[in-house]
């Protein structure tokens, strides 16, 4: 597989302050990881452009791309809300978040990769059409899908969610949209309690127990993203990667391994192959403990591979 790694540094000097768990540090310990390992120089390395304000408008109102612009502080730190702010260089890592997906989606569509993993932050799938929220500004993931949707060949897509927490911007954004199947695993309940109970055929939500491990996790997703893959048959796939499921996770309670994410990996490159001709795109969402995250993402990034 040729598979295509999308990462700025100015995505490692956004900073919400001292002890935030959605650290720089973050993007280092996979970055070391795949150098260590040896599989970073299995992939082919992009730098992103940044999105622009179309790209945004995609999947955002005016109204939250402005608040978003007009936070971004000259100096210090600046609120959207209270566990997610802004540094200065915290604007420009958000739109080469967005626009690492969009690079990834232009050399998926055209053949130019077979997949590709954005390790981008700060993450997406929080932020809703009209609110930036949970450590999210923009969501990279539904922009990126939407990005896809204005692709030739490309009419119906799905957005995969196995971070710990509900991809309730992502449901939000897609609510009315049937061309976007969202699949969403996660703890619940739990942290963000938005969204969870919008009801349509194209929206799969998953809800674990807290204590929930592999095998709760491997029945629901064969149980009902499977079901939801081969009824939607995309033609292509997005992954909403959070590695925060993982038993040494310290913000939430599930007990997954990094062998789990090998096997969802697997499953979703074979229904990608079924349906997509292959074409997955992966972004960076949560994981904090940083050792779990680093091997985790590894896993991961080492099945798009084909190792
Ligand atoms: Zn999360």
């Amino acid at each position: 597989m040729r598979t295509g790694y999308f990462s700025h540094p100015t995505c490692q000097q956004h900073d919400m302050g001292a002890g935030h768990p959605e650290s720089p540090q973050r993007l280092r310990a996979i970055e070391n990881q795949l150098q260590q390992s040896g599989l970073g120089q299995d992939l082919i390395h992009f730098t992103p452009d940044k999105a622009q304000f179309a790209d945004l408008k995609l999947a955002h109102s005016p109204s939250s791309i402005n608040l978003v612009h007009r936070t971004a502080p000259k100096e210090g730190q600046a609120f959207l809300d209270g566990d997610t702010s802004m540094n200065p260089f915290s604007l420009d890592a958000a739109l080469l978040a967005a626009g690492a997906g969009i690079a990834a989606t232009d050399a998926v569509v055209a053949g130019e990769l077979d997949n590709a993993f954005c390790a981008v932050r700060p993450p997406g799938h929080h932020a809703e059409h009209d609110l930036p929220m949970g450590f999210c500004l923009f969501n990279n993931i539904a922009i990126s899908a939407l990005h896809a949707l204005q692709q030739e060949g490309i009419e119906s897509v799905a957005i995969l969610d196995f971070d710990v927490h509900h991809g309730n911007g992502s449901v939000d954004i897609f609510a009315d949209d049937p061309r976007v199947l969202v699949c969403s695993s996660y703890q619940h309940p739990h942290y963000p309690m938005r969204h969870h109970d919008t009801q349509a055929q194209h929206i799969i939500h998953c809800p674990l127990d807290a204590g929930s491990g592999s095998q709760e996790f491997r029945q629901i997703i064969e149980q009902k993203w499977l079901r939801a893959l081969q009824w939607h048959k995309p033609d292509m796939i997005f992954i909403s990667a959070g590695f925060d499921a993982h038993r040494l996770d310290p913000l939430a309670d599930l007990n997954l391994h990094e062998d789990d994410y090998a096997w969802v990996t697997q499953l979703i490159l074979d229904q990608a192959q079924s349906h997509a001709k292959g074409r997955v795109v992966s972004m960076l969402e949560g994981g904090y403990h940083l050792q779990a995250l680093a091997t985790s993402a590894q896993q991961h990034i080492k099945i798009l591979r084909g190792l």
